[in-house]
């Protein structure tokens, strides 16, 4: 799988650093201060160009997706590895995906004072996710019954371009038509400057003030002073609500807790379970009171163990007691992204 790297200016001190895409925690080796990125809604990059000053450069929408697609099919789940890019602007002027360039180039975040016209999307996010799923559910047997993606990254990345005679690529400035119509026109691409910004925010409990704690890629941080999980929405972190299984040994690991409402079967206890499932127990009349609950796991695994997982563990349906507790040995970072895995 391709991960790109973004090169890109600590908030606070301005030094240079470098980000992972998937990177969401970021301490900065210099002044040491820790930020969280924030999807807004996606991350927009674009790479580095290499035009002449004078040039009037022309961005162009890509869309890029990076995660598993499940798909229920006749005989199991299948899954595939997606790492993909599609086209946004409808246009013969411009390549249709980014290639492979982007593995050895360093993307930068698209500012609002990025200079050049940055065209707007023919399409939207939901089209082009069809479009990779079409791309990506060849040779799964039909009916396809549900498809889901999981883990998923889905940013825009700007690639620059330039016309000069005919429409050129401003990262290896090469041409990428023979020759442009008389009456070409950038103009007639609706476009204009970005109207979008990186959201760092002070990685701080926003309860007790205290320093949040998880990985550079956790989607979850915890506060170990005040017992708090935070999660961003829109452009702030909010509280999630968590629970800690009580049970002996020290390694905790993060699950995601789901409530669904289930149509065409009655699933809403463990005793509709058992007989959903045909697990092999005796219903007990507790087993009635028991709310069914969805477990997934929320740290990542290939992707054959994650469905072995949370089917496991969610046909346990456990019932350990739980205490709204963190310990300090706790291992507490939500990797898998919850809107993923819905
Ligand atoms: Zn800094
Ligand atoms: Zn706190």
């Amino acid at each position: 799988m391709t991960t790109f790297f973004i090169e890109h200016q600590c908030p606070q001190c301005g030094a240079p650093s470098v980000l992972e895409e998937s990177d969401r925690l970021f301490k900065c080796p210099y002044c040491r201060v820790a930020s969280y990125l924030i999807q807004n809604p996606y991350f927009r990059y674009a790479f580095p160009n290499d035009a002449s000053e004078k040039s009037q450069l022309i961005y162009v929408h890509y869309w890029r997706f990076k995660g598993m697609l499940f798909s229920s099919a006749p005989d199991g789940v299948q899954h595939r590895f997606m790492d993909t890019s599609c086209q946004a602007v409808q246009s013969e002027y411009f390549p249709a995906s980014l290639g492979f360039r982007s593995q050895t180039l360093k993307l930068k975040f698209v500012l609002p004072e990025t200079p050049g016209r940055f065209l707007h999307p023919s399409f939207s996010r939901d089209e082009a996710m069809k479009i990779f799923v079409r791309r990506f559910s060849k040779n799964i047997p039909e009916p396809v019954y549900h498809q889901e993606f999981v883990g998923e990254t889905l940013s825009i990345i700007y690639s620059p371009f330039y016309v000069k005679n005919q429409m050129i690529d401003a990262v290896l400035n090469t041409a990428v038509t023979s020759s442009l119509p008389d009456d070409f026109s950038v103009e007639s691409f609706p476009g204009g400057s970005p109207q979008w910004n990186p959201i760092f925010v002070p990685t701080l409990c926003p309860h007790c003030g205290w320093d949040l704690s998880g990985n550079r890629d956790s989607l979850v941080l915890i506060c170990k002073n005040c017992n708090t999980v935070w999660f961003s929405k829109g452009e702030k972190l909010t509280r999630v609500k968590f629970s800690t299984m009580k049970m002996p040994g020290n390694i905790f690991l993060p699950f995601w807790k789901f409530k669904a409402t289930v149509e065409g079967v009655n699933l809403n206890s463990f005793a509709d379970l058992i007989r959903v499932a045909n697990l092999p127990k005796v219903v007990k009349s507790q087993d009635y009171k028991t709310e069914f609950i969805f477990w997934s796991i929320a740290f990542k695994v290939p992707p054959k163990v994650f469905l072995r997982l949370n089917r496991n563990i969610t046909m346990a349906q456990p019932r350990n007691e739980q205490i709204n507790e963190l310990s300090f040995r706790a291992y507490l970072s939500g990797h898998a992204s919850r809107q993923g895995s819905r």
